[in-house]
């Protein structure tokens, strides 16, 4: 599985892209930072976008993506997400207002996106991978994802604080190399993290105890720009062994 990290920030701020990873050069986790850093060419390459759900971080490289590449694909640009995602997509981003309903626009006989529907519990074919989603602890529906490739898996965080859920799921996997994971606020700021749905240094280290493999690479993503020396220091502090993702890694699993 090769991986290419094209966003890895809960912000936006020059240099750094929103949450998005490129795995395989076909399929986008959570549109971030697509057009930020793939030429068009390697924009029309991409088949299959996945969503862990639909904060506008997450979302919103999905409306410029379908813009730059209506015109040359040959098939529809297929949207995964649990339905309850979906359906807030469609309310809200491809509602003809703030963006076209581009599932209804025909430009060679097939429309424009087409939104696919994740099953709970089963594993869903996604263009080359397998995938597997678990529902998150964030304010709005947000699932984690479990993708498989041959011999590797690896585990995409989206969005959370505090679960079991997405652990669970995540150790039951005996091919699991890498977990993409999280950390959005130093500890200093806890309860807003809580707040706000999601993690710290210090809920970091006891969802790791969950995970439970030490062997596994822990990827930190989402940081909040503005306090990524602070992240950095309480993970450090906590002797989390982990690397911070720049936003522009490349991995094979
Ligand atoms: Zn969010
Ligand atoms: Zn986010």
């Amino acid at each position: 599985m090769d991986v290419r990290v094209l966003g890895s920030c809960g912000s936006r701020v020059p240099g750094h892209q929103t949450s998005c990873l490129l795995v395989n050069g076909e399929v986008v986790v959570d549109a971030g930072g697509i057009t930020a850093k793939l030429s068009v060419d390697e924009q029309a390459a991409i088949n299959h976008v996945l969503i862990s759900h639909a904060h506008l971080d997450h979302v919103y490289d999905l409306a410029f993506l379908a813009d730059n590449v209506m015109a040359s694909r040959t098939s529809p640009l297929s949207v995964w997400a649990p339905e309850e995602v979906l359906t807030v997509l469609k309310k809200n981003l491809f509602n003809d207002q703030i963006w076209p309903d581009l599932t209804q626009v025909n430009l060679a006989g097939f429309p424009v996106i087409e939104l696919c529907s994740l099953e709970e519990g089963v594993i869903n074919k996604v263009g080359p991978l397998e995938v597997c989603w678990a529902r998150t602890n964030h304010p709005v529906f947000s699932a984690g994802y479990l993708l498989k490739h041959a011999a590797a898996a690896i585990l995409y965080s989206g969005d959370t604080t505090t679960t079991d859920e997405l652990w669970q799921m995540a150790k039951d996997e005996e091919k699991l190399q890498a977990v993409f994971v999280e950390t959005s606020f130093p500890d200093r700021l806890a309860s807003l993290a809580v707040e706000t749905g999601h993690l710290t240094p210090s809920l970091l280290a006891s969802e790791l105890v969950k995970l439970d493999k030490s062997q596994v690479a822990v990827k930190i993503f989402h940081m909040k720009p503005q306090y990524l020396q602070e992240i950095s220091s309480d993970l450090k502090a906590h002797r989390i062994s982990c690397q911070i993702l720049s936003g522009n890694e490349r991995f094979t699993f």
